[in-house]
């Protein structure tokens, strides 16, 4: 099964729209086409607009958020909804990334919520799972990676899960500089597709794109993009920099030969 490969750009909490336009160009003048990995702009709502004007040209840019709530509309001050993404274009939401449920409390239930209206609002989730240090070296690698895909996922329709992206960021390599390596981002990847697989059957879970996430840099992603499971990369702090997210790219193109 041959699964495209996705790059996403998450860009956090950085990057005023007028940053955005002058990295767009930059971006696009390091390159100009790219056909078989599929790449996903992730910047703040407030730079969303402008990115939807400017990169329509440019077939092979995806745009995605960090983030959004579990209602479609009502009273939630401060939050943003499914469809308002939507309207932006938006064809994938970031859900449950480590530092949502760390420093904003989301727990595995409510990423759950979430999940089910990105669905039913027309978005894709990129789920984010992944252990902290102290689970890992306690060997939970493997139960806290099942629970939060089991509780996320739960009651999700087949067809939905194969349009599912899931990102493994395990979260001591978020930020740090630590970077899993490819045999231990591998075996995650490996067993995060076998819980796909028992949720739905194997040829959903074949389906399904895992990216890894985790201080991956142009010179870290070649070898991670050869790995049988890894069908991408979510990139942080490396994809500030439009000319360093490029070579990711390149480098992912690279795996691929
Ligand atoms: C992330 O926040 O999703 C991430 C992977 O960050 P970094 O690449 O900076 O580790």
């Amino acid at each position: 099964m041959i699964r495209r490969k996705i790059i996403a750009a998450n860009w956090k909490m950085n990057l005023t729209p007028s940053e955005a336009v002058d990295y767009l160009q930059a971006f696009l003048s390091e390159l100009c086409d790219v056909d078989d990995v599929e790449v996903v702009l992730i910047p703040p709502f407030t730079a969303l607009p402008v990115l939807v004007e400017r990169s329509e040209k440019s077939q092979f840019i995806r745009l995605g958020a960090q983030n959004m709530h579990w209602e479609r509309s009502g009273a939630f001050t401060g939050e943003i909804s499914a469809p308002m993404l939507r309207a932006l274009f938006c064809k994938y939401v970031i859900l449950g990334h480590s530092e949502r449920r760390r420093l904003f409390g989301e727990t595995d239930e409510l990423v759950h919520r979430k999940v089910l209206t990105a669905y039913g609002s027309g978005l894709r989730p990129i789920l984010c799972v992944g252990e902290s240090l102290e689970e890992r070296e306690a060997d939970l690698l493997e139960e806290v990676l099942n629970r939060q895909l089991r509780i996320a996922l739960d009651g999700i329709e087949l067809r939905e899960l194969a349009e599912l992206v899931v990102a493994y960021e395990p979260v001591w390599a978020i930020g740090t500089g630590l970077t899993a390596t490819p045999d231990q981002a591998q075996a995650a990847h490996h067993y995060i597709r076998s819980v796909l697989s028992l949720i739905s059957d194997k040829g959903t879970a074949d389906r399904i794109r895992i990216q890894y996430g985790g201080s991956v840099k142009p010179d870290n992603t070649e070898e991670l993009m050869r790995e049988p499971d890894i069908d991408g990369a979510l990139v942080g702090g490396a994809s500030l920099d439009p000319r360093s997210f490029a070579q990711i790219i390149r480098a992912t193109e690279r795996a691929l030969k």
